[in-house]
């Protein structure tokens, strides 16, 4: 039975039989039990499926991605213990040393340095591009050795709305795969999957979880992607693995390929996997998703408006207000609302900012965005604080800007705490 996507937040991922919980149980379990050595040799020849060791497979962790795979409409999805750790699997599992790929330049700084730096250490370069740029300026920067495209939905902190069928034309004309990091607009506003999009990526740490508990992430799989059709350039998908049986992931995984030789491979040497407890804190978030982003977007927007009309404030950068530089874009993408992550920028001077800050009642400065509770963070002297104010600039960050992370309390108690600490400025 095909079902919505608020039935899919409640329901999707684990379905018990007679007399098992009605609720996820946690398998805090390292490994599982078999009766004789010769099932076990079975679970190692790939002849028999079940579960063996937690680093490969769980069933706790299998339930959450299950349901994070169904409400992105993917053939397969994988949690990674962070967002860190998804991108860089997302990423890792098409591009070895001398390869290349391209990227948005607006993304979050975690990302930037991750792509920037540390890829480069393990010998794969990226190119960092406006979104923007014309087509023509941003298809130069396409080599032969490009094997992925790279932006996030909705950008953090800078709240840029990705074109994503654009970007997904144009990897796509290059012969590689679009990954998009759905982390902000969440399946509930937008499913890029829908728009072209090959590969999604999420920090679970944000609106999934949203209740800031677990820090986690997922890499779901399109199916989409022909790798067959592009052997030269994927040749870890399409010739065989000797790591694993001399298999060929395309011919005997077909359209799950890429995200099962992400887990038997990535997963398998890497081993960023969540604590089984994680992934039950995150299912409980997941329940109520499909209540709390409109809730989210509701506020925000309500907060956004009001920031603008306000005289003490320089710039309000909110992909729902009407003039914003994204809003066609967010109309298009995100017809239902964005998310509740505003950027503004207060007149005045960078004590201001701070004083602003520190005078907030229950509005706290924390490193951290999207739970239900409203908080701010000045990225250039917290979380983006590593980069150049050059850098700043490229990645969408200006040195005033506040990020706003607008939660699910009254919006009128949210402006009077924003209104009382400008006052003290
Ligand atoms: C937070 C964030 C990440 C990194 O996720 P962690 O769970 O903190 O590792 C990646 N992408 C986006 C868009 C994020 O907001």
């Amino acid at each position: 039975m095909k079902k919505n996507l608020e039935t899919l937040c409640v329901q999707a991922g684990w379905t018990p039989k007679k007399g098992e919980p009605r609720v996820l149980p946690i398998y805090q379990s390292t490994t599982f039990k078999y009766e004789t050595s010769e099932q076990m040799a079975r679970l190692f020849d790939l002849e028999d499926e079940g579960y063996f060791y937690t680093r490969l497979a769980n069933p706790t962790n299998d339930a959450v991605a299950a349901k994070i795979n169904a409400l992105e409409g993917g053939v397969g999805c994988v949690l990674t213990s962070s967002g860190q750790a998804a991108n860089f699997y997302a990423i890792f599992n098409i591009c070895s040393a001398g390869d290349h790929f391209i990227t948005s330049n607006t993304i979050y700084g975690g990302t930037y340095n991750l792509f920037g730096v540390t890829l480069k250490k393990l010998g794969i370069e990226c190119t960092f591009v406006d979104p923007d740029w014309d087509d023509e300026h941003i298809e130069a920067e396409f080599r032969p050795n490009t094997k992925c495209f790279f932006g996030e939905t909705i950008s953090n902190p800078g709240g840029n709305v990705f074109d994503i069928e654009r970007f997904a034309r144009m990897a796509h004309r290059h012969g590689v795969p679009l990954i998009v990091d759905n982390t902000f607009a969440t399946p509930i506003n937008c499913r890029p999957f829908e728009w072209g999009c090959d590969i999604v990526t999420h920090s679970t740490t944000k609106y999934m979880d949203g209740h800031a508990t677990q820090v986690g992430g997922a890499v779901v799989d399109s199916g989409n992607f022909d790798w067959d059709a592009h052997a030269d350039k994927f040749p870890g998908l399409t010739t065989p693995d000797e790591s694993y049986h001399g298999l060929t992931y395309t011919k005997t995984f077909g359209k799950k390929a890429y995200i099962t030789k992400l887990v038997s491979q990535l997963m398998r040497d890497l081993g960023s996997i969540p604590s089984p407890h994680n992934s039950f804190l995150l299912n409980l978030g997941l329940e109520t998703l499909h209540l709390r982003m409109p809730r989210h977007c509701e506020n925000a927007q309500r907060v956004a408006e009001w920031l603008e009309k306000n005289d003490k404030v320089a710039w309000v950068n909110y992909c729902g207000l009407n003039g914003n530089k994204y809003y066609d874009l967010a109309q298009k993408y995100l017809p239902n609302g964005s998310c509740g992550v505003i950027a503004f920028g207060l007149k005045g001077s960078k004590e201001d900012a701070i004083r602003f800050m520190d005078n907030l009642d229950f509005i706290a400065i924390v490193t951290h965005v999207a739970d239900a509770r409203t908080c701010v963070l000045h990225p250039a002297s917290h979380t983006h604080r590593q980069l150049s104010d050059e850098q700043l600039l490229e990645a969408g960050v200006r040195p005033d800007l506040i990020r706003l992370s607008v939660g699910i309390e009254n919006s009128d108690d949210i402006i009077a705490d924003l209104e009382q600490a400008m006052k003290k400025m």
